[in-house]
């Protein structure tokens, strides 16, 4: 009953930054002259957050299934000095490599964030001048 509740994202009116008419958010274009509105567009925010859900999920999972077949412990857990410095050689180079690609994740989805921060801050200063 409520659709303010419904889509919060459009916060207030918008007009075209070139004529000035009322536009929905959801308009790629002008209606009245046509001029690229650019207003961040749905698709691609839901595409962020899609991958950010989907790396949240599978990256886990790789994770366990890589720990799980992974040969590391047994040589861990060996009594063999031999062979449990190599197990422990092992645990340093996957915790390293797994901090590694949640690091480089991390800036992948910071970056991911900021652009589509940047291209609405465009929008607001367009709608502004
Ligand atoms: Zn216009």
């Amino acid at each position: 009953m409520e659709p303010s509740a419904v889509t919060p994202i459009s916060l207030e009116p918008l007009v075209c930054s070139y004529c000035h008419q009322p536009v929905l958010a959801t308009y790629y274009f002008c209606p009245n002259c046509g001029t690229k509105l650019n207003i961040a567009p749905l698709s691609t925010s839901v595409g962020t957050q899609a991958w950010i859900y989907v790396f949240s999920i599978v990256l886990p999972m790789l994770c366990f299934l890589f720990v799980t077949r992974w040969p590391g412990w047994k040589y861990y857990k060996s009594s063999d000095p031999k062979t449990k410095a190599i197990g422990i050689n092992a645990i340093v180079l996957i915790a390293l490599s797994t901090l590694v690609t949640i690091w480089l994740g991390y800036i992948w989805t910071l970056d991911a964030i900021k652009a589509s921060v940047n291209s609405i801050n465009a929008d607001m200063g367009g709608l502004s001048y």
